[in-house]
């Protein structure tokens, strides 16, 4: 079902040329090569460790987000009906490539403007 609810949401975004969400992925062990519009969930049963993706800016830097409790700093994910996920707080990279954005629905939301970096 949620397969289902998801292909159609993806289908209605695609039709009006908007952002396809992210899809969610269970792993227990994260693949070599990350789908850059997947978001990886590492764990196992219902202990859930991390989630990782790609940086949507696409310097292709690995991104983990720990979901462990005792983990600082630590994001809380929610599952919509659709598969997608929300992660909370945003994801703020403080190196490299600085994104700093929400995972919404599975949808990348910019807190900051790529055109004021160098
Ligand atoms: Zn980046």
């Amino acid at each position: 079902m949620k397969q289902f609810r998801y292909f159609l949401r993806t289908l209605k975004r695609r039709l009006f040329g908007q952002p396809i969400p992210k899809r969610t992925v269970m792993v227990e062990e994260l693949p070599d090569r990350l789908h850059p519009n997947c978001v990886y969930i590492a764990g196992e049963g219902n202990y859930l460790w991390y989630a990782a993706m790609l940086c949507p800016c696409g310097c292709s830097a690995t991104l983990h987000m720990s979901l462990m409790p005792e983990g600082r700093p630590m994001w809380h994910l929610k599952e919509h009906n659709d598969g997608t996920i929300t992660l909370h707080p945003s994801v703020w990279r403080k190196k490299e490539c600085q994104s700093h954005f929400f995972l919404r629905r599975g949808l990348i939301e910019w807190c900051n403007y790529r055109s004021e970096l160098p």
